[in-house]
């Protein structure tokens, strides 16, 4: 059993042993959302198995944050789910994560099951999913940035909730691979800052909730390091 968290009512998130990576759920009136899947379909089945206990309610939409393997690669869990996702390239995904240490077998496996999944792959647009209770999920397409698609969940309500997917990491330097464009990051920053106002928690892809003056600070440190448009 994974540890989970109280982000708001009705919102919990877990961090998943190795990577740190954080599986969220958001409770709709009859179903979830989960928000990352982790890098297999045991971890995101499991994680989706716990999020229902705890909220009452089966896993019935997904969104994956960006197309990186451990966010995207269990996301085979729920081929009934409606899932909502990056443009991304199974095979690819697979790979990188052997590259960085997942068990062959299980990023086979996670390819594999990917293309059971009933995917709408977000087109640059974003997209509002009503929770019921007057609660909705806007899922923000911020197009390239920490990686080659990056979507991020504002959950509406009382209290906001920013989930940044890896725009924002806590537990370590926020990661900039080759399909980064580094250039673009400190906007889609911006973006999530306008969103989710100043009381809003921000939930990093990696790492402990955070506040917008952390996700401010980032945004700075990340505009000195590779430069980009926008105020300082
Ligand atoms: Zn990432």
């Amino acid at each position: 059993m994974s540890t989970w968290e109280e982000v708001t009512g009705g919102v919990i998130r877990c961090r998943l042993p190795g990577w740190d990576e954080t599986i969220g759920a958001v409770a709709g009136d009859d179903g979830l959302l989960l928000v990352d899947t982790g890098p297999t379909p045991g971890a995101a089945a499991d994680a989706g198995r716990e999020a229902a206990a705890l909220l009452g309610r089966p896993v019935t939409r997904l969104v994956v944050t960006h197309p990186h393997f451990d966010h995207l690669l269990g996301a085979g869990a729920f081929p009934g789910a409606e899932a909502y996702g990056p443009r991304h390239d199974a095979a690819e995904n697979a790979r990188d994560g052997v590259r960085q240490g997942l068990a062959p077998e299980d990023a086979a496996h996670g390819e594999e099951l990917l293309s059971g999944v009933r995917w709408r792959i977000m087109d640059g647009t974003d997209v509002t999913l009503g929770l019921g209770g007057g609660r909705r999920a806007q899922l923000v397409d911020l197009g390239a940035a920490h990686s080659s698609h990056d979507i991020a969940v504002v959950v509406h309500g009382p209290v906001p909730v920013v989930f940044c997917g890896d725009l924002v990491e806590e537990s370590g330097e926020p990661q900039a691979g080759p399909d980064a464009r580094p250039e673009r990051w400190p906007g889609a920053l911006d973006r999530l800052l306008e969103l989710g106002g100043p009381e809003a928690v921000y939930v990093p892809g990696h790492g402990a909730l955070v506040d917008a003056d952390f996700v401010r600070a980032q945004r700075d440190a990340l505009r000195a390091r590779f430069g980009g448009a926008g105020p300082a």
